[in-house]
Formats: C-alpha cells, structure tokens, sequence
C-alpha cells in the first residue's frame, strides 16, 4: 500500500478542550468531522496515550476549538508537544468558558458536545459527540492541516491518527545529512528536534539571538539540531 495516498484526505487543525476534574486540559486534533446534522454530531479520534482521552471519559463532554490561518502556531506546541497529565496547557492562554468547557479565543469557532457514544480502535477512542453549544469567532479562514504542514512548516505529533513517520526523520538520514533543500542544494537545515519545524527565515540561523525560540513549541534555540 502507498501510504502517501491517505495525505490526500482533507482535514483542519483543532484543539479539543475538556475537564480534568476541575482543571481544564486538552490537546491538539486533526481527525475532526460531523457525521449526523439533526441532531448535529461531532466524531473526533483522541489517542489512548492522550491524557485529554480519559478525561473526556471522565467528563463525557469535550469542546472543538477550530484553528484559524492567523492562530499562533505556538498553540499547537503548547497543545500537541506536551502532556496535560503534569502541564496546565491553558496556562497563558486567552480562553473562554463556553457550557463549562474552556474555549480559546484565537480561533475562528467554537463547538461544544455531550459524548453520546464512542468506538475504540487499537490506538485511538473515536468519541461521538452531540453539539450542545457553537459559535463563530472573527472571520479568519480555518487553518487546513495541509496549510499548517505547507506554510507553518509544522509537524504531525506521533500520536495524531494520521501520523507517518517520515523516513527522512531517521537518526540515519539526520547524520548522513539531508539533500532534499528547497534549492536542491546539499545544505543541512536548522531543525527543531522537539516538534520537527524546520527554520527558513531570511536571517542565517546561527545570527538569531540567544533568545529565539522555535514558534511551534516554543522550545529554545539550543533544542534545534542540523540535519
Ligand atoms: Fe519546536
């Protein structure tokens, strides 16, 4: 099988949101559609390793934040690169309480919904929710998957259910040097080795101050590697 060909599936950027109890968590989705409209329900697959999926058992209710093209990218690494089991992951971050859910406000909607039934695969809890609550948030475009891996540079967390792994990610490929730069050149790339963005600013990386830090994870400059 070409695994390649299920890139071609369409899919946008999402933080699902839930209570740990009192304590509000989450993590970053891609796998995000509506299957029924009458009553509108929200299918979205959560990884078991996800601390958010147990918390969404717990709770049985979760909440969709839809990215937009002006979201911070650095959402996503607060969302997607860490764990809400030992992280506040909304701690900084500009939300509201929708039906009791917290809801960010950097995106473009909101969706919240009663867990009405769920599916469980090897790795991932597929949770059917029915839509309780949904509202609009400016008027930025929603942010595809594809334009976060095209224009963020971002990458997918392992744990996304359209994960691949990328050969050229290998310990192997990284030390003998990648040859695949946009120029065609056989240059090594300055590379975050936490979440995988790839640095292609105008200014020599090794001339960025001492406090840059990468836009995906927030990660400082010392966690990037060549390759
Ligand atoms: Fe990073």
């Amino acid at each position: 099988m070409n695994k390649k060909v299920l890139r071609s599936l369409s899919y946008g950027v999402y933080i699902v949101s839930t209570l740990d109890g009192t304590r509000n968590t989450g993590c970053v989705a891609n796998s995000v559609m509506q299957v029924t409209s009458s009553p509108a329900t929200i299918a979205v697959s959560i990884n078991h390793d996800n601390y958010t999926n147990s918390c969404i058992e717990a709770s049985g209710k979760f909440a969709v934040s839809i990215l937009s093209e002006t979201s911070p990218a650095s959402l996503i690494g607060q969302f997607g690169f860490q764990s809400g089991k030992d992280t506040d992951k909304f701690d900084g971050v500009d939300f509201s309480i929708q039906e009791g859910l917290p809801v960010l406000n950097d995106c473009c909607g909101y969706i919240v919904c009663k867990v009405v039934d769920k599916l469980e695969t090897s790795s991932h809890t597929v949770f059917l929710g029915e839509v309780i609550d949904g509202g609009t948030i400016g008027s930025a475009p929603a942010m595809t998957y594809a334009y976060y891996h095209n224009v963020v540079k971002g990458k997918s967390p392992k744990n996304a259910p359209t994960y691949i792994a990328d050969e050229n990610d290998s310990p192997e490929n990284a030390s003998a040097g990648r040859t695949d730069s946009p120029e065609g050149s056989a240059s090594l790339r300055w590379t975050c080795g936490i979440c995988g963005y790839v640095y292609e600013g105008s200014v020599p990386f090794e001339e960025l101050s001492d406090n840059y830090v990468c836009p995906i994870c927030r990660q400082s400059k010392d966690k990037f590697i060549q390759r």
